[in-house]
């Protein structure tokens, strides 16, 4: 494998420094000469020491750079993550900055870089179309990331041009998965953030617990493999062994599986079309001894029926359940308002916000504008705690 440059876009992340350990590992295949984070400068640093990029952003600018990183440029402010894609001209960019945050650099990244490689699902959350469109427009290969989507497009290497006739999204079912109805509204963020599967960014953690991620996921499957809603079923799988499945005509179901370790759909994104001989836990299927599987209960978990809503309504809905949930996470995270009241959110936003035709990445971020304002409102309007 001939050397390849990658920008690691949220470098800091839970995705960003797997990837980063996956360039480690083999840094005759990748140079990571692109690092950006947000605000932990502290980290940042340490990384750029260890991998020497050429270029490095960070949204908010630290007080001062170390004298050892001066060498390399340095962009600071809200749009530093694309400017220093730009700057550092590498083929590849890993788009792993969580939220809406990340649309702008998934849009740079298809005119400037070879290959996408996708983990930011927020940005096909809010974006999908127009992202699909500038990628087939381009052609530039647009690779997934997040698990159920790789194990998805890795079974669909076998399609041989076949109809897919059905898409199964697995679903560990979040830390609440056992919980009573009345118990998961007043979660704690210590009971949401110990995720039983996988270790990840407090965004995504929390919505796995409300299963609005698996609705996201819905979303981000419609827009990568072309599929309508009602051919994309979800299946709680607690194990995390079937990272997700692709049904045929035929009746014949492919999975793909796997220890749950994040570094494998990673390192897949990153060597495609090549398997990187990355040393992950073997799976051991008599120790598992078995599997399981139920349907979603969307009684208790309301936000991945009304991520479903969302796309089935399209326009605009998307995006306003996504920028409801970010304003309703964030301020779960700070411990203002109870687990329960995210779903409300994001219920009321739907319900008041008017769906509107999306033609342009600027009509993305008016409805956004338009959902945070009404989850703020509704975060005002009520004495929270
Ligand atoms: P994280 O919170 O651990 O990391 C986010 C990164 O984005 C950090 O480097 C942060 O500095 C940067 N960032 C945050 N806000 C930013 C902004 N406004 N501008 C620029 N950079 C910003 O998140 P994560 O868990 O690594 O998730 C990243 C993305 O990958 C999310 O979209 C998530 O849904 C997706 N994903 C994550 C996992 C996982 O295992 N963590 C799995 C599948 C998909
Ligand atoms: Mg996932």
């Amino acid at each position: 494998m001939k050397t390849r440059t990658i920008a690691i876009l949220g470098a800091t992340g839970s995705i960003g420094t797997q990837a980063l350990d996956i360039v480690r590992r083999y840094p005759e295949a990748f140079k990571a000469d692109c690092l950006t984070a947000c605000g932990s400068a502290e980290k940042l640093f340490e990384l750029c020491r260890a991998f020497r990029p050429g270029v490095a952003a960070l949204v908010k600018e630290p007080e001062e750079i170390p004298e050892d990183l001066r060498s390399i440029q340095w962009f600071f402010g809200p749009d530093s993550t694309v400017r220093a894609l730009v700057a550092s001209k590498c083929q590849d960019a890993l788009c792993a900055i969580v939220g809406i945050a990340g649309l702008d650099a998934v849009w740079h990244a298809l005119d400037v870089c070879e290959r996408v490689l996708l983990a930011n699902k927020e940005a096909l959350v809010t974006g999908g179309d127009l992202v699909m469109a500038k990628a087939a427009a381009t052609g530039k290969p647009l690779l997934p990331v997040d698990s159920e989507h790789s194990a998805i497009f890795q079974c669909l290497q076998a399609r041989q041009g076949n109809p897919v006739k059905k898409l199964l999204l697995t679903c560990s079912g979040g830390a609440l998965r056992n919980w009573k109805k009345e118990d998961i509204y007043h979660a704690t963020v210590r009971d949401v953030l110990a995720h039983p599967t996988w270790n990840m960014g407090g965004k995504i953690t929390v919505d796995c617990a409300s299963m609005v991620n698996k609705g996201l996921e819905v979303i981000e499957a419609h827009h990568l493999f072309d599929m309508p809603a009602e051919r994309i079923e979800v299946v709680v799988h607690p194990q995390s062994v079937i990272h997700s499945m692709v049904e045929f005509e035929d009746g014949a179901v492919l999975a793909q599986l796997g220890m749950p370790d994040m570094r494998g759909p990673i390192g897949y994104a990153m060597g495609f079309p090549h398997r990187l001989p990355y040393e992950a836990k073997p799976l051991d299927f008599a120790a598992l001894g078995h599997l399981d599987f139920a349907a979603p209960d969307h009684d208790r978990f309301p936000c991945l029926g009304m991520a479903i809503e969302a796309l089935k309504a399209g326009g605009s809905a998307p995006v306003v359940l996504n920028g409801a949930n970010e304003v309703a996470v964030g301020a779960f995270l700070r411990e203002q308002i109870p687990f329960g009241r995210i779903p409300e959110i994001i219920r009321s936003a739907l319900d008041s916000v008017p769906v509107r035709a999306i033609s342009s990445i600027s009509d993305v971020y008016e409805a956004d504008r338009r959902a945070r304002e009404c989850a703020e409102k509704q975060l005002g309007m009520r004495n929270e705690k």
